[in-house]
C-alpha cells in the first residue's frame, strides 16, 4: 500500500479507557493516518458508524467495554453492512480474541484481526495496512473482478516477487532453510500482502498459475544459494486447490530435476484448513510427494481442525506450530499448553518441528527450553528479498560466528 493512502483513511476508536484512546491515536498519526475519530462507549460509536454522512475505513474496538462489550458491539456492526474493517483490540486471553474474531467472520465482517494490548505500533501498522479498499470487498463484486484482472495481469506479467524468510537451528543458530512467501507490488497500490491476494487467486482460478510461478523462483533461487554453498531447503506454500492436480508430484519432480536441487531439498507447506477438502486426491497427491522425496510441512499448526487425524494420515515431515500458539507464548498459559503438546507431538512421531512468530528472545527461550528444533520469526529476520539474502546471511553468520552458514 502506497504511504500516501494511510492519509485518506479514518479510524474509529472505540475504548473506554481514556489512555488507551490516547496511545491508540497517536500510533495511528504517527503512521500518517489523519482521520481519527475517538469514542470511549459502543453506543457513540454505533449512532456515529450509522449516520451515513460519516465515513469510517477502520473501526478499532476493544473488547471489555461496559454497557455493551465488543461481541454485542459486533453483532450491531453486522447490521450495518460491510463497508469498513474491524481490528479488536484486548488484554484478554489471546484466544479469547481469536474466538471474537471467529464469530465477526461469521456474520461475514471485514476484521482485519486482533491486537493484545499492550499494542505495538509495528503491529497496528501491519495491521490498518490490510484494510485494501478494492480487495476487501465482496469477493464476487465489480471492484474485486478488476482487482482480479490486474493480479491476473501481474501473473502473466511475472510481476509476482519472492520473499525469503530464513529458518534457523535452535541449538546453534545455524541456517537450515528459506520460506518463499509470495508477494506484489502493485503499481498504484503498493505492497499487498498475500493475505489478500492469495485469496482472489484462489477464488479466480489462478493459484495454479501463482503456485508454478512461485514455485519456479523459489527452486531457482534456493539452487543458485546452494550452489554458493548455503546447505538450505526451501519451503513453499501450497493452497487446496493445487492438491487435486493428480500429476502435480510428477510437475514438481520435473521442475527441480533441471534446477540441480533435489527432491529432499524442498519442503512443501500445506495448511490444516486447506486439508478439510477432497482428502482422497490430496493424500494420494501428498503421499506420492513424500515418496519423490519431498519434505511435506503441516503449516499454521493448531488452528485448524482435525489436525491429529491428518497428523496420522498424511506423512508429514514437519510440523510447523502457528505463530498464535509462540509468540507471548510465556505469559499465556493456554498457548504455552498448546505449543508444549506441539512440541512434544512432533517429537513422539519423530518429525521436525518449526516455531513460527519467534519475535522476542523470551520466545525463542521458551521453544528452546520445550525442545523445538527450527525457529522462524521477527527475532533472526523478516521476509526478505532473495538478493538481500546473501548480505543479511554474512551479517548473521559474523554476529552468530556460525561460519558454516556464510558462502563459499
Ligand atoms: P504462512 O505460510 O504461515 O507464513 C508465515 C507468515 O508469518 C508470513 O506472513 C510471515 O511474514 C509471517 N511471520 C513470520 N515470522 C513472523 C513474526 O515473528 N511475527 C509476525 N507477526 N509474523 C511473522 P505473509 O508473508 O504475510 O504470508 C501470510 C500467508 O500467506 C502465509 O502464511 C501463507 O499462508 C500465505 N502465502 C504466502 N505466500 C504464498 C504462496 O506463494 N502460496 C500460497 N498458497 N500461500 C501463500
Ligand atoms: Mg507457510
Ligand atoms: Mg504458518
Amino acid at each position: 500500500m502506497a504511504t500516501g493512502e494511510l492519509e485518506n483513511f479514518s479510524c474509529l476508536l472505540v475504548d473506554d479507557d481514556p489512555f488507551m484512546l490516547k496511545a491508540l491515536s497517536k500510533m495511528l498519526e504517527s503512521i500518517g493516518i489523519q482521520g481519527i475519530i475517538q469514542t470511549d462507549n459502543a453506543q457513540d460509536a454505533l449512532k456515529y458508524l450509522a449516520n451515513r454522512n460519516n465515513h469510517i475505513d477502520i473501526v478499532i474496538s476493544d473488547l471489555n467495554m461496559p454497557n455493551m462489550d465488543g461481541i454485542q458491539l459486533l453483532r450491531h456492526f453486522g447490521s450495518l453492512g460491510m463497508s469498513f474493517s474491524v481490528i479488536l483490540v484486548s488484554g484478554e486471553d489471546p484466544r479469547l480474541l481469536e474466538s471474537v474474531k471467529s464469530l465477526g467472520e461469521q456474520q461475514k465482517l471485514n476484521i482485519l484481526g486482533t491486537l493484545n494490548k499492550p499494542v505495538r505500533k509495528d503491529d497496528l501498522e501491519a495491521m490498518v495496512k490490510l484494510h485494501n479498499p478494492i480487495g476487501k470487498q465482496a469477493p464476487n463484486g465489480p471492484a474485486a473482478m478488476v482487482f482480479a484482472d490486474e493480479l491476473q495481469r501481474a501473473i502473466m506479467n511475472d510481476e509476482l516477487e519472492v520473499f525469503f524468510q530464513p529458518q534457523v537451528a535452535i541449538d546453534d543458530g545455524h541456517i537450515v532453510g528459506i520460506e518463499a512467501l509470495a508477494r506484489w507490488n502493485h503499481p498504484e497500490k503498493g505492497w499487498i500482502p498475500p493475505g489478500i491476494f492469495i485469496g482472489i487467486a484462489e477464488k479466480y482460478n489462478m493459484i495454479g498459475d501463482l503456485t508454478d510461478s512461485i514455485f519456479q523462483k523459489s527452486i531457482s533461487e534456493a539452487a543458485h544459494l546452494r550452489s554458493l554453498g548455503f546447505d538450505i531447503t526451501v519451503s513453499v506454500n501450497f493452497s487446496a486447490q493445487v492438491l487435486c492436480v493428480l500429476e502435480l508430484p510428477e510437475i514438481l519432480s520435473e521442475t527441480i530435476q533441471s534446477s540441480g536441487l533435489e527432491s529432499s531439498h524442498v519442503v512443501i507447506e500445506v495448511t490444516e484448513s486447506s486439508l478439510a477438502q477432497d482428502m482422497n486426491i490430496t493424500l494420494d497427491i501428498l503421499t506420492r510427494m513424500r515418496l519423490k522425496g519431498f519434505g511435506l510441512s503441516i503449516d499454521d499448526f493448531g488452528t485448524g481442525f482435525s489436525s491429529l487425524e491428518q497428523l496420522k494420515q498424511i506423512p508429514f515431515t514437519e510440523l510447523k506450530i502457528d505463530r498464535s500458539f509462540v509468540h507471548q507464548a510465556a505469559e499465556n498459559r493456554a498457548s504455552r499448553a498448546i505449543l508444549e503438546s506441539s512440541i512434544d507431538l512432533a517429537q513422539k512421531l519423530n518429525i521436525e518441528c518449526v516455531a513460527e512468530g519467534v519475535e522476542t528472545e523470551a520466545d525463542w527461550k521458551l521453544v528452546e527450553e520445550l525442545g523445538c528444533d527450527i525457529v522462524q520469526g521477527y527475532y533472526t529476520a523478516k521476509p526478505m528479498a532473495a538478493r538481500d539474502f546473501i548480505t543479511w546471511a554474512k551479517e548473521y553468520g559474523l554476529q552468530r560466528n556460525v561460519q558454516d552458514t556464510t558462502p563459499k
